[in-house]
């Protein structure tokens, strides 16, 4: 890389715990990653040791600042993604209302995108990852909650409220479960990680016959990763669990359909774990409820880049904001 030139790009994954900071070419090659604790209590203590952190990575690929053409911020919340402010972020309650796409900017001298947590891995995988291949992705992440990104046309959607693309949010029972939108019955109070585990734990409370029994008067609870290992080894129960969770998966996914046409639905979060049986469950259930009288072509796919995904996600989303032709 010439070192005279701005070429390099930075892509920076905010958590609750770490924030993670790489460093990129202009292919997205990944050319040095580090990450930092996150501090709760004022974000630009933060800021201040990503940018130190910042320097030394970018010294470490035999440059310096001054060679950042743009950075990329990922971050879970709400926010302004066109003034690059956050507007409220569940985990990182200080950080409400602050500008940290100016922040950054300002230290780095170049210019930074801020961007939903779930729509950077959704452009990582458009551009680098699973979807690569085709113009029109759902990215679908299977964690605490259901979130989403919808890449149309090329174009990562969000509307005039910035709240487009919350998937999880579907509703699938009008009258079913409460979710903490207010909303009833959304696809993430059923098929989240996090509701899998919670489902089975209701009913094991209950006194459900499962080989899952065990673990829940020892323990109190289950995981959702038990709860698929315990199905996959043959316990009814479990796969009854497992079934209600691939059903609203592919009920979510025929709603997605209809809406944007993907070519692809990608899933990622800490549910894929369970692996190809998830991928297929959701399939039967998508096929046996997607319309007939047209010729449906969609393919269910995992992640793959996984762990990186934030840090690769925002910095091709500064590349591609910033220096596409
Ligand atoms: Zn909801």
């Amino acid at each position: 890389m010439d070192t005279d030139t701005k070429d390099l790009f930075i892509g920076i994954d905010l958590g609750g715990t770490f924030v993670k900071i790489g460093c990129f070419n202009e292919s997205m090659e990944m050319l040095s990653k580090i990450s930092v604790p996150t501090d709760d209590q004022h974000p630009k203590v933060t800021l201040n040791s990503v940018v130190n952190a910042l320097a030394s990575l970018v010294r470490q690929a035999g440059l310096q600042l001054e060679n950042i053409k743009a950075a990329g911020i990922g971050c879970p919340g709400v926010l302004d993604t066109k003034k690059g402010v956050i507007i409220t972020s569940p985990n990182l309650p200080m950080y409400k209302g602050f500008a940290i796409s100016r922040f950054v900017s300002e230290k780095i001298h170049a210019p930074c995108v801020l961007e939903n947590d779930a729509n950077v891995a959704g452009w990582g995988e458009y551009v680098l990852g699973a979807a690569e291949d085709v113009d029109d992705m759902v990215l679908l992440t299977l964690g605490t909650g259901i979130g989403g990104a919808v890449i149309t046309d090329g174009k990562l959607i969000h509307s005039a409220g910035n709240s487009a693309a919350e998937l999880g949010h579907i509703i699938i029972f009008p009258e079913g479960r409460e979710c903490g939108c207010t909303q009833r019955g959304c696809a993430e109070t059923y098929a989240s990680a996090t509701a899998t585990a919670k489902r089975a734990n209701e009913m094991l409370e209950e006194g459900a016959v499962s080989s899952l029994q065990n673990i829940f008067i020892e323990r109190g609870e289950v995981s959702c990763k038990e709860v698929y290992e315990h199905a996959a080894q043959g316990d009814k129960f479990a796969y009854e669990i497992t079934e209600l969770t691939a059903k609203v998966i592919g009920l979510l996914c025929v709603d997605i359909f209809s809406y944007s046409n993907p070519d692809k639905i990608v899933f990622s979060g800490g549910m894929i774990a369970a692996g190809q049986t998830l991928l297929d469950r959701i399939s039967f259930y998508f096929n046996k409820f997607i319309r007939k009288d047209i010729n449906v072509k969609i393919e269910f796919c995992f992640a793959n880049l996984r762990e990186d995904s934030g840090i690769i996600g925002s910095a091709a989303l500064a590349r591609d904001t910033f220096c596409l032709v």
